[in-house]
């Protein structure tokens, strides 16, 4: 009888701290977890690749980064990088826009890496990939001579 009860009581110690664990365990997973929608890969790589050559070393990880229907209706953005305390953090770009318009994916992709892994906030200057407004900057980005200074501006 004494064996029992000593054995019992270990026991009901044990299993609370136990379901506490996992549950912190999980909480971790839901927020660290990273996504990469495959044909976005291409644009993580090289915000990687000339973050490197500019001394910066950026690590990739943390986000689920993917295309939304219907974002820029919702929030007035072709993209997003939301940091989220209980949910994952995750970057989003409109998948109507970028069907659209393609060819300035990498630009809005550079401008939600700088909010996500440089710790880059809005710019106020104009000549900037952190500016908010995408059409008069855009039109200076195209040119490898201006690309170079973007790229050199947002990872300095
Ligand atoms: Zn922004």
């Amino acid at each position: 009888m004494k064996e029992t009860v000593g054995n019992l009581k270990p026991m009901t110690m044990k299993f609370p701290f136990k379901i506490i664990l996992l549950i912190l365990c999980l909480g971790c997973q839901d927020r660290d977890e990273t996504f990469i929608d495959p044909s976005l890969q291409g644009l993580v790589d090289s915000f990687v690749y000339e973050g490197a050559i500019r001394g910066k070393k950026i690590n990739p990880t943390g986000f689920f980064i993917h295309f939304e229907e219907g974002l820029l209706q919702r929030t007035g953005g072709v993209g997003a990088t939301i940091f989220n305390n209980k949910k994952q953090d995750q970057i989003l770009f409109d998948l109507e826009y970028f069907n659209q318009y393609p060819d300035r994916l990498e630009w809005v992709f550079f401008h939600e890496g700088g909010h996500a892994w440089l710790g880059r906030d809005h710019a106020q200057q104009k000549l900037s990939v952190m500016n908010t407004t995408l059409q008069q900057d855009f039109d200076q980005y195209g040119e490898p001579f201006n690309r170079e200074y973007f790229l050199d501006e947002l990872f300095k």
